[in-house]
């Protein structure tokens, strides 16, 4: 299995505008809040290791996150199901105010920086298992640059995300926009790989999305998938103060171990499980520069006092030994 560590030139701030955020995340809290007063939530195993023995870890927006005893996974349990989240997502201000407001503020350096470089990704890897790949279903919340990415390297793709025809319309002849949920996966052609970038953090049920994809990729196909890890330095040391755990975009932050669990069974072979992530320290300098007085770990504030090239190690060292946040996957259907 392939580990990569990558130090991309990339500015935070450049994807996440600090005060488009700021208010985001107002608008977020207010509707979480009425959306789980009214919908009806159901209790759910670990989405990684499926096992049921958890403890409480935190509130965050009246959604109550649990972890796995086992895997260390953190999830919210109860949940709605994913009619009611597909909904929030297509109609809530919070929603709206993210694709109206923050989206297309850093559109342009996304599209540079996030969306080029994943599509990289998926080609090279295409390249390495699986050269005569050409048909894609993105499965992603928000995939559309990435789907054209890959339109313009040749690939035949279908836009399968939730908000697929919110987000791209009908503007391309050449993708098939076709928003679905778990239960329809199936009725799609089979495909030669899948991409779902940032989908199994929002998944309401990721085992059973992830049989559902496995009906329609056939042996050796591929699902390329980046997600937050729950592992990861700056959700340590932040935890319920770590801005990643907000419903219903993370409703399952899944630990490495945890993620090796839901793609461990027969159906799949993990080919790469890494985390390139990024921003673990920045993350944690922010929130110490918000809080100087809080009771951080001594260790913290002696890694920080070093300055940009020891954070820029240390960075490396999380990415080497999988412990940064953001992850990134290949699996293989055998
Ligand atoms: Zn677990």
């Amino acid at each position: 299995m392939k580990t990569v560590v990558s130090l991309q030139d990339l500015v935070d701030a450049d994807i996440r505008p600090q005060n488009l955020l700021a208010e985001y995340y107002v608008r977020l809290e207010r509707d979480v809040r009425a959306f789980w007063a009214r919908a009806q939530l159901h209790d759910v195993t670990c989405p990684g290791c499926s096992r049921a023995e958890t403890a409480v870890a935190f509130e965050r927006f009246g959604a109550t996150y649990r972890q796995c005893a086992t895997c260390g996974s953190v999830f919210v349990s109860p949940r709605p199901d994913e009619e009611a989240l597909v909904s929030f997502y297509r109609t809530s201000p919070a929603a709206r105010y993210w694709r109206d407001q923050v989206w297309p503020s850093t559109e342009a350096t996304r599209r540079e920086k996030l969306a080029r470089p994943r599509a990289e990704w998926v080609i090279e890897g295409l390249a390495e298992y699986a050269s005569t790949a050409v048909a894609g279903l993105d499965l992603s919340p928000y995939g559309g640059p990435v789907i054209e990415e890959l339109s313009a390297e040749g690939k035949r793709m279908t836009a399968g995300g939730w908000l697929a025809d919110i987000e791209m319309g009908s503007s391309s002849s050449k993708i098939d926009v076709r928003p679905l949920r778990t239960s329809s996966i199936g009725v799609v052609s089979p495909v030669d790989f899948v991409t779902a970038f940032d989908m199994v953090d929002r998944a309401a049920d990721a085992p059973a999305l992830f049989r559902a994809v496995a009906g329609v990729l056939p042996p050796g196909g591929l699902m390329f998938l980046t997600a937050s890890n729950a592992d990861g330095f700056d959700l340590q040391v932040l935890w319920e103060q770590a801005p990643t755990f907000s419903p219903p975009d993370k409703l399952n932050v899944l630990s490495i171990d945890g993620m090796l669990s839901l793609f461990g069974g027969p159906a799949w072979e993990v080919l790469e499980c890494s985390t390139p992530g990024l921003f673990d320290v920045e993350q944690v300098r922010r929130a110490v520069a918000a809080d100087p007085t809080a009771n951080w770990p001594g260790m913290v504030r002696r890694l920080l006092a070093r300055g940009p090239s020891a954070a820029e190690d240390f960075q490396e060292f999380l990415q080497r030994h999988r412990l940064a946040s953001f992850a990134r996957l290949v699996v293989r259907r055998c």
